[in-house]
């Protein structure tokens, strides 16, 4: 996301607080979770977080925190479809990411 956008994100930065509020009343490692889909600051995130993200919030601990969090998807989504500096951010996102998580599941056979 390119900054004019990050800044511009007023339902993120104003309800980041309570999404962190609703992870702690739940006694989860919410910063574990953050990460998996934030894993660098959120001006970063590209299509594939967002997608991800969106995921989650369809099941379990996610579907408490999916009014918060879904106007976020919405909103990512469409900077990357509408403004080429936010996809040049997200693309630029992508493959260190990937890293990453080849990294983290070095323990399963899933390298491809
Ligand atoms: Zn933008």
């Amino acid at each position: 996301m390119c900054e004019v956008h990050f800044n511009a994100f007023t339902d993120f930065h104003n309800n980041i607080g309570e999404f962190g509020e609703k992870m702690n009343s739940e006694s989860l490692p919410k910063h574990a979770h953050l990460l998996a889909f934030f894993p660098i600051p959120p001006s970063k995130v590209g299509k594939h977080n967002w997608l991800h993200f969106r995921s989650w919030l369809e099941y379990g601990i996610g579907q408490k925190v999916r009014d918060i969090c879904l106007p976020w998807v919405t909103y990512g989504l469409s900077t990357i479809r509408r403004c080429a500096d936010c996809r040049q951010a997200s693309v630029y996102v992508r493959n260190p990411y990937n890293d990453v998580v080849i990294v983290i599941s070095s323990d399963s056979e899933l390298t491809e």
